[in-house]
């Protein structure tokens, strides 16, 4: 076996990547972004990842989410556009993809096999390349659109290249198998991503982001009061935002994010305290955080 590249993402790394705001763009020069997520009893998930990726830079974002959640979504989020499904209790359709240069997928999602028949037919639209750009759709696929992917495995050869893949260790564990200790696990990371061709986030205290040549990247920003409900979904959103983007590739939009989430994190909790944090928190401080790359 070859050595494994280990990097670590330092202010440095992802000094000047976030591209720049000129003077003549409009919203259409940020992308239009779509997320699929909330069920009931989670539509939470839907509005955090909702508001990261409005605060992450999106220039449109649309969401398509179940019909029970159609007030709660529009009131909490009035800059984002919405879509409600035909079953109101979780999501059954998938809408025209058309208008969108991302799609994120997965939080709050619920495991029906109405959801799993969208996850489905999103990954098979995904592996034409775009009219358009001739690309492939961005995807981010978290949460539930994961643990769907785990009781389907089949499914994981469709992954179009570059989809970047959000698990916490429980659901890494799920698309692979338990790992013997720490190191076993960034071995399995490794080879999934190599094997997948696609972008996985193992979220933690220190996230390692692997790519699909193998390298691990270790990120520097976060702390211990983002262990906390949302935290999570917080993330999908800026990394949607950011691949929404065309001007930032795969890799450099994967290890930003997940870099200005972590620092969002912590100028949150330099303000409540760590035990005082909530995901919304993080939201709040995505603006700042992006700031300062
Ligand atoms: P989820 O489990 O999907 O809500 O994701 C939790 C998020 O919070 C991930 O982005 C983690 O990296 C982050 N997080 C959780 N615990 C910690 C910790 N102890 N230190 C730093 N980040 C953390
Ligand atoms: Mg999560």
């Amino acid at each position: 076996a070859t050595a494994t590249p280990w990097h670590y993402t330092d202010a440095a790394a992802v000094a000047g990547q976030l591209p720049p705001r000129p003077k003549f763009s409009h919203k259409g020069t940020f992308g239009h972004a779509l997320l699929l997520a909330g069920s009931r009893g989670k539509m939470g998930a839907a509005v955090l990842t909702a508001g990261a990726c409005l605060r992450g830079g999106v220039g449109l974002l649309t969401a398509h989410i179940p019909g029970c959640g159609y007030d709660i979504f529009q009131i909490s989020q009035p800059e984002a556009m919405c879509l409600t499904d035909k079953q109101a209790d979780f999501i059954s359709e998938l809408p025209e993809l058309q208008p969108y240069q991302a799609v994120g997928i997965g939080p709050g999602l619920s495991q029906d096999p109405a959801s799993l028949a969208v996850l489905r037919q999103l990954l098979k639209a995904a592996a034409q390349p775009l009219k358009k750009t001739g690309h492939l759709l961005p995807l981010i696929i978290d949460a539930d659109a994961l643990n769907l992917l785990s009781s389907h495995r089949a499914l994981l050869k469709q992954l179009p290249e570059n989809a970047i893949l959000t698990p916490h260790p429980k659901e890494f564990e799920r698309l692979t198998e338990p790992a013997r200790d720490d190191y076993h696990r960034l071995e399995l990371l490794r080879e999934f991503a190599t094997q997948h061709r696609c972008l996985v986030v193992l979220k933690g205290a220190y996230t390692c982001l692997a790519t699909p040549d193998g390298a691990l990247h270790f990120n520097s920003t976060g702390n211990a009061g983002m262990a906390t409900g949302g935290s999570g979904d917080v993330l999908t959103g800026v990394l949607l935002a950011l691949r929404a983007h065309a001007q930032l590739p795969a890799f450099e939009a994967a290890r930003l994010g997940v870099y200005a989430h972590g620092r969002a994190g912590d100028l949150a909790a330099a303000q409540t305290g760590q035990a005082g944090l909530v995901a919304g928190d993080i939201v709040r401080h995505i603006g700042p955080a992006l700031a300062e790359v």
